[in-house]
């Protein structure tokens, strides 16, 4: 059988690719191909926040149209995993001016005190600096991408025209008339008419190159900070330190994300660990904004993404081959700019998808 659309990769990036075509044009047969198991990749590690900022005016839109694009995948696959959440930004004053631009629509403000007295109930650890702002926006979801990955696809399976092949490792894009040939591990063939490339921090398919975006691998590492939180507690973003813990209340945890320095990274399974550097910039963050955690960190998740020099998505055409696109560099942000990625590299294909769909 030849797809109309076939997706390598099942993280949150290729089940929105496959979820946002079907949805448009419920008459394509559309594939997704996994290496692994979908959602398994960096999606799976994302205790993850959706926040509607971004420092361009190009990440806000990507951060604005996403959110559209949330409300009606959820709206068509059944509410999605995860919970509407409060977010407190603490903030240098000095910083102020140039934080205010960031918000998507304004959504940010400073705590009024019955704020910050839920705020120092649900991290009693948390001290602020004289000159610390505290703003809150009430607009954010904290979800897992890899868990909301799985419910779309869960979803597409009760469509009739897709499938989802997991354990397929593909080596090899070969154009044909009409399409691709999607040639996996194993020597199985799988063909489509388009392919879009969704393979996250796995970089490396057969000489498939990644024109002019800069993308490498850069390490995301996390701490686990041994405290209970509420299962409606806050997240708390210290901007200076560009850190946030976000409260994990399933996992009877705080989860303390940091931005580590490590560069091009391998994304294996085991031997990514947070190293002596993550562990002093973790404990530089919690120093000054919450002491009394330095004791209760007790194991971590580490892995990596793709990232590109912009921190914006790279998304184009493969320059080998004319029916196949790529949508790759989520830098830390793949969750929450997930669907304004997939909306776009669909977009590349311009109108031949649509054109299948009614043929
Ligand atoms: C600890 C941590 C915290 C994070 N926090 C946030 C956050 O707060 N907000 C946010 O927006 N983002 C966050 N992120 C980033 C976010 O999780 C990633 O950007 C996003 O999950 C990337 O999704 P993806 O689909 O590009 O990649 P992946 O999830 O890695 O999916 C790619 C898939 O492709 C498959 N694959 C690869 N090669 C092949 C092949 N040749 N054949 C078949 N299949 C293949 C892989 O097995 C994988 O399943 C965080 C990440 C981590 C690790």
């Amino acid at each position: 059988m030849t797809a109309d659309l076939a997706v390598i990769g099942g993280g949150i990036i290729g089940a929105a690719v496959a979820a946002l075509a079907k949805k448009a044009h419920p008459h394509l047969t559309v594939a997704i191909l996994e290496r692994h198991l979908i959602g398994t990749g960096a999606s799976l590690y994302g205790g993850a926040v959706r926040v509607p900022i971004g420092t361009t005016p190009a990440h806000r839109e990507l951060a604005r149209r996403s959110e559209a694009l949330f409300r009606a995948l959820g709206a068509w696959a059944g509410p999605l995993p995860g919970r509407a959440a409060s977010v407190f930004w603490v903030v240098p004053a000095r910083r102020e001016p140039e934080f205010a631009d960031y918000w998507v629509g304004g959504a940010c403000r400073p705590a009024t005190s019955d704020e910050t007295a839920r705020l120092a109930r649900a991290m009693p650890a948390l001290t602020l600096a004289p000159d610390d702002l505290l703003l809150v926006d009430e607009t954010a979801w904290c979800g897992n991408p890899g868990a909301t990955a799985s419910h779309l696809v869960g979803h597409l399976l009760r469509q009739p025209g897709f499938a989802c092949h997991e354990g397929v490792h593909v080596v090899a894009i070969e154009d044909r008339a009409g399409g691709c040939d999607l040639v996996a591990a194993d020597g199985q063939v799988f063909r489509s008419r388009h392919v879009v490339r969704a393979t996250g921090p796995w970089l490396d398919l057969h000489g498939r190159r990644v024109p002019d975006s800069g993308l490498r691998t850069k390490k995301v590492a996390a701490l686990h900070v041994d405290l209970a939180p509420a299962a409606d507690d806050p997240v708390i973003v210290f901007v200076e330190e560009d850190a946030y813990l976000l409260p994990d209340p399933a996992g009877r945890r705080w989860i303390l994300c940091i931005s580590s320095p490590a560069w091009d990274v391998a994304p294996a399974r085991s031997g990514l660990a947070c190293d002596a550097e993550d562990r002093a910039i973790a404990a530089r963050a919690l120093r000054r904004h919450a002491p009394a955690l330095l004791d209760r960190c007790r194991g971590e998740r580490v892995f990596c993404d793709a990232y590109t020099a912009t921190r914006l998505p790279a998304i184009g055409r493969d320059p080998q081959s004319a029916r196949s696109v790529y949508a790759l560099g989520g830098s830390g942000s793949g969750y929450r700019f997930a669907p304004a990625i997939a909306e776009t590299a669909i977009g590349l294909f311009e109108g031949s998808l649509s054109t299948m769909a009614v043929s």
